[in-house]
């Protein structure tokens, strides 16, 4: 008889009390060359995952499985994978595969490349209790670690690792986080870490004093301003009201990260914000060089991630918490 899968898949886009992803049984994916199958230890939820089944990011592709934070055990090898990886631990993010090829991938942008396949949306990700991914763009994880604290660093940690690094902000000078989900928190412990001043700017009670206890600076409210200009500025939130208060905030030279894939609009602001050569910019997926980086510094600091487990067909329950913003840390999926 054929191994069976189980899977959430996307069948009708759609907020998620009314349009949930469906339990699905499906056959066991083989992996072809290049590729590795993973039984599924942990996927963490991120944003994105919730903007995909919603409708707000367009499904690529009907039935597809959501998830691209996912912690898993290699249990099978494609053609031409090296037999070492067998019974490995390997994580997998957002950035499923790229061309190699074109002249972003040349210059070490592959996350810019235009045929870039995503975990999730082009590719089945990892609500399921199997997967197949390309093992080339998978990492090795420490197997003894506890993969529901890992899975969060996969995507939230990587990005948000990123946006550091764009947004300049070095050793004594000021940082600012406007939202402060699982992310943020993973990038205030990273530019806490290295000696940054840390300013958070969070609509929720709670955050604001996880930011505190952390080691924050300053915390405040939305419509507060930081009591002092940041170096850089890095928004987590999905409005782009945001963006302008963050832009506000920045000094001479600054710059503001915006981390999110998708925004209802940034309203007008006055353009004496972006004056003094203050930049405005998106942060979008990243390369196997972040995610090489930013894992190697999660382990030594080390980041700690705040999580809430799902068994696998509470999926829709994740979502729907994550909608209302009533997830404390990351939601993560164990099959
Ligand atoms: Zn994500
Ligand atoms: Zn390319």
């Amino acid at each position: 008889m054929a191994v069976i899968v189980l899977a959430m898949e996307l069948t009708a886009p759609g907020p998620a009390a009314s349009h949930p992803l469906k339990l699905v049984e499906r056959a066991q994916p083989e992996p072809a060359a290049g590729e590795v199958r993973l039984r599924v230890e942990a996927c963490a939820v991120c944003r994105t995952d919730l903007q995909i089944s919603s409708g707000d990011l367009a499904a690529k592709r009907p039935g597809t499985v959501p998830g691209h934070q996912i912690v898993g055990r290699v249990e099978e090898l494609g053609e031409g994978v090296d037999a070492g990886l067998r019974g490995r631990r390997l994580g997998v993010g957002w950035l499923g595969s790229t061309c190699g090829e074109c002249d972003l991938c040349r210059a070490g942008q592959e996350n810019l490349c235009p045929g870039a396949a995503f975990t999730g949306w082009d590719r089945d990700g990892g609500f399921a209790t199997e997967v197949v991914v390309r093992a080339d763009f998978a990492r090795p994880l420490d197997g003894d670690a506890d993969p529901v604290a890992l899975a969060p660093l996969l995507c939230g940690g990587i990005i948000g690792y990123r946006a550091f690094r764009l947004a300049g902000v070095g050793e004594g000078q000021r940082l600012g986080l406007y939202g402060f989900g699982a992310s943020a928190l993973q990038v205030a412990q990273l530019a806490l870490a290295q000696g940054c001043q840390v300013f958070v700017v969070s609509r929720d009670r709670a955050g604001r004093e996880r930011a505190r206890a952390l080691g924050a600076a300053w915390v405040g409210a939305p419509g507060e301003d930081p009591p002092a200009p940041l170096r850089g500025a890095i928004t987590f939130a999905p409005a782009g009201a945001v963006v302008v208060d963050a832009l506000r905030s920045l000094e001479r030279g600054g710059t503001c990260v915006v981390n999110a894939i998708h925004l209802d609009g940034v309203p007008g602001f006055d353009y004496r914000m972006l004056y003094w050569e203050r930049r405005l910019m998106s942060v979008a997926n990243f390369t196997r060089r972040d995610s090489e980086e930013f894992l190697r510094l999660a382990q030594s600091i080390p980041i700690r991630t705040r999580t809430e487990r799902f068994p696998l067909a509470d999926a829709n329950v994740a979502l729907e918490r994550l909608e209302g913003d009533r997830i404390e840390g990351a939601a993560v999926l164990v099959p």
